[in-house]
């Protein structure tokens, strides 16, 4: 997927891609409906009223309706007891209808993170957030993986990049990117750098990299001299700029004139994030079939 550019490095158009992801899972959605009696269905719960997360969810049930999937939303006000949210989701995960549950992160402060991804079933995970589901991927088989670095694996497929031997240097080690990005990229046989705040000479190791990840959070923080020649870069970052607009966590001008392929922000790894968010919830409405629920 390549959009014409007037920088060296060819684009990676994830806008594109993801709509074409999109398309192939709305026709799998109509076989499973009328050949096997399965109405694929998310349940997407938010609490509180994070602004950011309210759009997300927004964006999500508009993603699964145009792909056929039925969306659930649940809002829970911000001082929802804990207790109340693990019922909600011990509730979904005994329904047969809904085949993934998402909580949307962040939770309140008085709300355990880990204890409610725990509590989503591991057939359910659709963010694949959960031990076990982190643990097959650590294992090199994964049941549902988390969206953003399997979306970003979709992307590098779709150039038709061979990670091979390639030296691959994340920053970031989230545990929603980072790290199951550096364990995807090593099954593919890359060999792996993980950075973080406390790396010593960041520069350095990015200039070594051939293919480039960054999750940061810290708008243009990977300058462009950084990039190593021909290099690929996939940014993460979604940053609102004082201007209103949206930056990554790369220079893009700079990085697009030595890499050779650049993914954009936005309009490449995000977009891909939901297709893949609604690729495990078809995924988990096929593993409901086997009766593994
Ligand atoms: P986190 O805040 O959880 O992690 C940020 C990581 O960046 C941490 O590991 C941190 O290191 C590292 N970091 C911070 N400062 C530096 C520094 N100066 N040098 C090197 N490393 C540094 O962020 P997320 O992983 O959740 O998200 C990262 C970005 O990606 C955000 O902009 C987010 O909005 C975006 N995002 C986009 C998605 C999409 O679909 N496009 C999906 C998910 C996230 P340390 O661990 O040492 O603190």
């Amino acid at each position: 997927m390549v959009m014409d550019t007037k920088h060296k490095a060819s684009i990676i158009d994830g806008k594109a891609a993801a709509l074409a992801v999109r398309d192939r899972l709305r026709q799998e959605v109509s076989a499973l409906r009328d050949g096997r009696g399965i109405d694929p269905a998310l349940a997407v719960i938010l609490v509180g009223e994070n602004p950011a997360s309210k759009v997300y969810v927004r964006n999500k049930g508009r993603a699964c309706e145009e792909a056929g999937i039925r969306s659930m939303q649940f809002t829970l006000g911000a001082d929802t007891p804990q207790a109340e949210l693990l019922s909600l989701i011990d509730k979904l995960n005994n329904s047969p209808d809904v085949h993934g549950i998402l909580v949307q992160l962040p939770v309140p402060a008085h709300i355990d993170e880990g204890t409610v991804l725990e509590a989503i079933s591991p057939q359910k995970d659709v963010d694949g957030f959960h031990p076990c589901n982190m643990g097959r991927l650590v294992a090199g088989a994964p049941l549902l993986a988390p969206c953003t670095p399997y979306g970003i694996m979709r992307l590098i497929e779709t150039i038709g990049y061979d990670l091979g031997g390639k030296d691959a240097v994340i920053v970031g080690r989230s545990n929603i990117v980072g790290k199951p990005m550096a364990l995807m990229l090593l099954h593919k046989n890359a060999t792996v750098t993980v950075c973080h705040s406390r790396t010593k000479d960041l520069a350095d190791k990015v200039r070594a990299a051939d293919v480039v990840v960054a999750a940061i959070g810290k708008e243009r923080f990977i300058k462009g001299d950084w990039i190593k020649e021909g290099a690929v870069v996939m940014d993460v970052g979604i940053n609102r700029t004082t201007s209103g607009g949206l930056a990554g966590d790369v220079d893009f001008e700079g990085a697009a004139s030595r890499a050779s392929w650049i993914t954009p922000v936005p309009g490449g790894v995000g977009p891909m994030t939901i297709a893949m968010l609604l690729e495990n919830t078809v995924k988990a409405a096929r593993l409901s079939m086997k009766g593994n629920v």
